[in-house]
C-alpha cells in the first residue's frame, strides 16, 4: 500500500544521496573501529548508518559524521550484558542481581580453574580416577557435622534431586504452612510432582502437631519434608513440629527426614550482629537425614545446591541420573572450595566473605559515608533535590524476610517525570547504577556501596 510509505523516503537515484561517501571509503578512514571491533562489525555499522542517512536526505551527514555513530552504535554492540553494576537496592542477595558476591580467594579459585587444567576428576594421590564432589566433601562434612554431601546446581535442583532419589513412586508428608512458593516458579507441590513424589498435606496454614504427621505416616510414606519457610513468617495462633521432634518421629517410622533450608548458613550470625538462622550443622545435629542449601544465599558463593546427610542417602542421590544433568563444573567447584575453606576462620569471615562484610556493616557507618557524598552527587545531580535518610536493608533470597537491618540511604527527590528519566541515565551507564524508586524519589541504600570513588566518576558521565 503506498500510504503507508514514508513521505520522506527519496528514491534510490535521489541525486542527494550520491553526496554520502561509499562503505568502501568510510572503512579506508575506520582503521582504530576495525582495530577494536572487527572488520565484519565495523562493515555492519557503517552500513547501518548509511541506511539511517539515506532515510533523512534533507541533513546528510559527512563521514566524519557517520564514522563517530558507527564507534557509538559498535560500543553499545560491545558492552556486556553482565557487564557490573552498583546496586543500590538495599538488597544484598538481590536474585535479580546475581545475589552474593564472591571473595576474593573465590575467584582467584575459579580464574585459576578456568586457565587451566585441574585434576577434576583424578586422585593425585593415587594417579587414578576421582569424583568431582571430593574437593568439597572434606570441607562439608567438617563444616556440617554431616556424614557426606554431594552438590548440584541450585538448591532447587537439590530437593528436586533428594525426593527424586529418595522418594520416587511414593508419599512425601508435608505441612501446610511449609508449601512455599519461591520466586521463579520454585513451587514445593510442583517440584515434588516432578520428581515422582506424591504430597500428602497435613495440618493447617497455621497449626500444624506431631499427631498430623503421625497419622499420614502409612506403609507408601516414602519421606517426611520440612522446608523452611524462607521468604514469610506466619505469625499469631501458630504451632509447628520442630526438626528434632521431627526426626524422632521419622526415625520411628524408619523414614527419612528431608530438611531444606533453603538460606542455610554455615556461621552463627549473631556472633557478627544479624539475627539468628538456624545452621546447617544444627539441623543435621537434630537429626534431619538430609538437608539442602542454597550456595549462593547466605553462605556467600556461586550459585550451587549442597545435599549432605546420611552415607547411604548420598550415595543413592550420586547414582541417580538426575545427578549427572545437574553437576557443577570446575569454575564453580573451585569458587565453592576457596569459599568454604574461609569457615574454618570464623574470626577473619566477615572481613573476607563480602555478603556477611555487607550484612554485617553497622548503619553508623553507612551514614558517615552517606553525608560524605552527599555535597558531591547533590552537586553532579543539579536539579534534584538530594538528602540523607535512614532506611533498612534486606539480606534478600528468602534469608530471614521479616528481618531487615538499619542502615542509611541518599533520598533524591524530584518530579516523577524527572527522576524516572534519571533512572533511565543511570541504568545506562557504563556501570548501572540500581536504586530503589519510592515514595516520589530515588534512594539508594549505600549498604552495597564499597567503591565510592567509582560512583562519583560514573555520576561525572552523566553529562
Ligand atoms: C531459595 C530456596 C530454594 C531454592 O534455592 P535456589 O538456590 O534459589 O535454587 C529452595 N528452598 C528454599 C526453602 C529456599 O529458600
Amino acid at each position: 500500500m503506498p500510504d503507508d510509505l514514508p513521505a520522506a523516503s527519496p528514491s534510490p537515484g535521489d541525486p542527494a544521496l550520491r553526496r554520502l561517501p561509499s562503505v568502501d571509503r568510510l572503512l579506508g578512514l575506520a582503521a582504530p573501529l576495525i582495530a577494536r571491533h572487527g572488520r565484519a562489525e565495523t562493515t555492519d555499522a557503517l552500513r547501518a548508518g548509511l541506511a539511517e542517512a539515506r532515510r533523512a536526505p534533507d541533513a546528510l551527514p559527512d563521514a566524519e559524521a557517520l564514522l563517530a555513530t558507527a564507534a557509538l552504535r559498535l560500543d553499545a554492540r560491545a558492552r556486556p550484558g553482565l557487564r557490573p553494576l552498583f546496586n543500590l537496592t538495599g538488597t544484598v542477595l538481590h536474585t535479580n542481581l546475581g545475589r552474593a558476591l564472591l571473595a576474593e580467594a573465590a575467584i582467584e579459585a575459579a580464574t585459576a580453574a578456568m586457565r587451566d587444567a585441574v585434576a577434576l576428576e583424578y586422585d593425585l594421590g593415587t594417579g587414578h580416577r576421582g569424583e568431582r564432589d571430593d574437593h568439597l566433601r572434606v570441607l562439608l562434612r567438617e563444616l556440617t557435622g554431616a556424614e557426606d554431601a554431594t552438590v548440584v546446581n541450585n538448591n532447587a535442583a537439590a530437593v528436586l534431586l533428594a525426593l527424586n532419589a529418595v522418594g520416587e513412586g511414593r508419599e512425601a508428608i508435608v505441612s501446610r504452612g511449609e508449601l512455599i512458593e519461591i520466586g521463579g516458579a520454585f513451587r514445593m507441590p510442583d517440584i515434588m510432582a516432578r520428581a515422582g513424589v506424591r504430597l500428602v498435606e497435613v495440618g493447617t496454614t497455621n497449626r500444624t502437631h506431631a499427631r498430623d504427621y503421625e497419622s499420614a505416616l502409612r506403609p507408601e510414606t516414602g519421606l517426611i519434608l520440612k522446608v523452611h519457610t524462607s521468604n514469610y513468617r506466619i505469625e499469631g495462633f501458630t504451632a509447628e513440629v520442630d526438626g528434632a521432634r521431627l526426626a524422632a518421629i521419622a526415625r520411628r517410622a524408619g523414614v527419612p527426614l528431608l530438611n531444606d533450608l533453603g538460606s542455610g548458613t554455615l556461621a552463627d550470625l549473631a556472633r557478627y550482629g544479624l539475627a539468628r538462622e538456624p545452621t546447617v550443622r544444627e539441623a543435621v545435629a537434630e537429626g534431619a537425614d538430609l538437608v539442602t542449601f542454597s550456595g549462593d544465599k547466605l553462605l556467600g558463593g556461586p550459585q550451587a545446591g549442597f545435599v549432605v546427610g546420611r552415607r547411604d542417602l548420598i550415595a543413592a542421590i550420586n547414582r541417580n541420573p538426575l545427578k549427572r544433568a545437574l553437576r557443577l563444573d570446575k569454575i564453580r567447584l573451585a569458587a565453592l572450595e576457596a569459599t568454604l575453606r574461609l569457615y574454618r576462620d570464623p574470626d577473619r569471615l566477615a572481613e573476607r566473605l563480602p555478603t556477611l562484610r555487607l550484612l554485617a556493616r553497622p548503619a553508623e557507618a553507612i551514614a558517615a559515608q552517606a553525608a560524605r557524598l552527599l555535597p558531591e552527587v547533590a552537586r553532579l545531580l543539579p536539579g534534584f533535590a538530594v538528602t540523607v535518610c535512614e532506611c533498612r536493608s534486606q539480606i534478600g533470597s528468602g534469608a530471614l524476610p521479616v528481618e531487615t537491618i538499619p542502615s542509611a540511604a541518599l533520598r533524591i527527590a524530584g518530579s516523577g517525570r524527572a527522576l524516572e528519566r534519571l533512572a533511565a541515565s543511570l541504568r545506562g551507564l557504563e556501570r548501572p547504577v540500581i536504586g530503589r524508586l519510592r515514595d516520589g524519589a530515588l534512594l539508594w541504600d549505600l549498604r552495597c556501596l564499597e567503591d565510592e570513588a567509582g560512583l562519583l566518576a560514573g555520576l561525572r558521565g552523566l553529562g
